[in-house]
């Protein structure tokens, strides 16, 4: 599946049923009706536009006689069911008598397969069948039975595979679902030592986010000996940065890879400006931003200090040295530090005082995010 983000107009939508699953779903349908109406020479009325795609793979999988007609009958205008349902376009031949099977691509809240069952009962057919490709049972209010469903789905608003939003999105051979606007991206800031990781992993737990510590990212990437390990190597062992360009589109990456993260921990991202204004750009094209900057805020020498007796047990040769740390220090203050100005302009830093055990400082970290 691809796991990319998509924009329709101006709404975001994140990848949500695969072509693989769908097409399983589409089988699964297949055989009941090739099972079931082999000899009943059915009528298929599939109704567009969203059933096109459905009603086409559903046609070439029956194996038997059958004829083929669509129909329009529009129940949707934007995100919202309108409950207005529109007049029946389209549909000419003779179903008295006959076995029926509406085609649709999705069934919500029942309007329009209610209307459709009326109007071919009115039109003298009562052998009709329902099957439909995603079918939201939390949402569906009337009596009509539903014979063959796809896929079962929450009550969320989906695009692609036939289904559109305001017109776009049809043509798209996986599901996506729109995605909340809502996600919880902190910058987790604090000059090296200041115990970010720590946090990290306390707050993904508590609060279901993602942690990315591009610093972690590269110690696994010099770990397996990749092109960018290699190449981050040689400025992280003298407590350099590595270069914008490499780390932005490392983290660009990462973010890329959980499509349906609530929210992410940035971790040693930004460290300047240029990869502020980045991460911006970035998670705006993605219909979110940075929600705050939580720093912890820790005297230099409790840093260094903390450092070399990390170092003692981390195995990082950048904690081992006590010149490279304080050249890490350094250019913490030099570099990154003007990040807090940064968010302070957009009212988005919160400095909390990093000294005192491990819960105590998640409490206080806590007390700002349950405020955001
Ligand atoms: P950390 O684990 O965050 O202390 O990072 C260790 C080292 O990884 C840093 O000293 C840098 O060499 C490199 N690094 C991590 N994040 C960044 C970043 N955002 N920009 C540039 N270099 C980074």
């Amino acid at each position: 599946m691809s796991n990319s983000f998509i924009k329709l107009h101006d709404l975001h939508f994140v990848p949500f049923i695969s072509e693989n699953e769908i097409v399983k779903a589409i089988d699964k349908v297949s055989d009941g009706l090739n099972h079931d109406l082999k000899d009943k020479k059915p009528l298929f009325i599939a109704v567009l536009n969203g059933a096109f795609m459905f009603a086409s793979e559903i046609i070439k999988r029956f194996d038997y006689e059958c004829e083929v007609s669509f129909v329009k009958l529009a129940s949707y205008s934007g995100t919202e069911t309108t409950h207005e349902v529109k007049e029946l376009v389209g549909l000419d031949q003779e179903i008295s008598g006959r076995t029926v099977v509406i085609l649709e691509d999705i069934v919500d809240t029942g309007n329009t397969v209610e209307v459709l069952a009326k109007m071919l009962e009115e039109k003298g057919c009562s052998d009709y069948k329902i099957a439909t490709l995603f079918y939201k049972p939390e949402a569906y209010t009337k009596e009509v039975a539903i014979t063959y469903t796809g896929i079962e789905i929450e009550n969320r608003f989906i695009v692609g595979y036939g289904l559109d939003y305001n017109g776009l999105g049809r043509n798209l051979t996986q599901v996506y679902q729109l995605k909340s606007n809502n996600m919880t991206n902190l910058v987790l800031f604090g000059p090296p030592g200041a115990g970010k990781g720590t946090q990290a992993e306390v707050l993904k737990q508590k609060y279901d986010l993602v942690h990315i510590s591009t610093g972690d990212v590269f110690r696994y990437n010099i770990k397996n000996a990749t092109e960018l390990g290699t190449l981050a190597k040689s400025y992280m062992d003298k407590g350099q940065l590595v270069p914008d360009e490499v780390t932005i589109n490392m983290l660009n990456a990462e973010v890329d890879k959980k499509p349906n993260a609530k929210g992410f921990i940035f971790d040693g991202f930004p460290r300047n400006e240029a990869q502020a204004d980045s991460l911006a750009k970035f998670l705006e094209t993605k219909g979110t931003e940075v929600r705050a900057m939580v720093a912890l805020e820790v005297d230099d020498e409790v840093l260094v200090q903390r450092l070399l007796e990390r170092g003692k047990t981390s195995g990082r040769p950048d904690d081992a040295d006590e010149g490279v740390i304080r050249n890490r220090i350094k250019i913490y203050y030099d570099e990154t530090a003007i990040l807090k100005d940064y968010y302070q302009k957009q009212d988005k830093y919160f400095g909390i005082d990093g000294v005192g055990g491990v819960d105590e400082i998640t409490q206080r970290l806590s007390n700002v995010i349950d405020t955001l």
